[in-house]
């Protein structure tokens, strides 16, 4: 039934993970499912290969911010 309402009304994604500004991952509230943010900006289902990817671009993101601040302190 959980399935039959997401058909129906769509998805109820909440954000589960703030990858980059732009990428995030999501987890659906009503059936579990899991999407991210891809290239185009649209979502689609997270799938290990894009769990890697992720994970990529967080620490490339994160590094971004740490040097950002870095050149604000001095
Ligand atoms: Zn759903």
């Amino acid at each position: 039934m959980k399935h039959f309402y997401c058909s129906l009304f769509g998805h109820n994604y909440v954000v589960t993970k703030k990858v980059t500004f732009h990428v995030k991952e999501y987890t659906c509230k009503q059936c579990n499912q899991q999407v991210t943010t891809n290239g185009n900006g649209k979502l689609t289902i997270l799938t290990p290969k894009h769990k890697e990817i992720n994970s990529v671009l967080e620490r490339i993101h994160c590094n971004r911010l740490k040097r950002k601040s870095l050149i604000l302190d001095r």
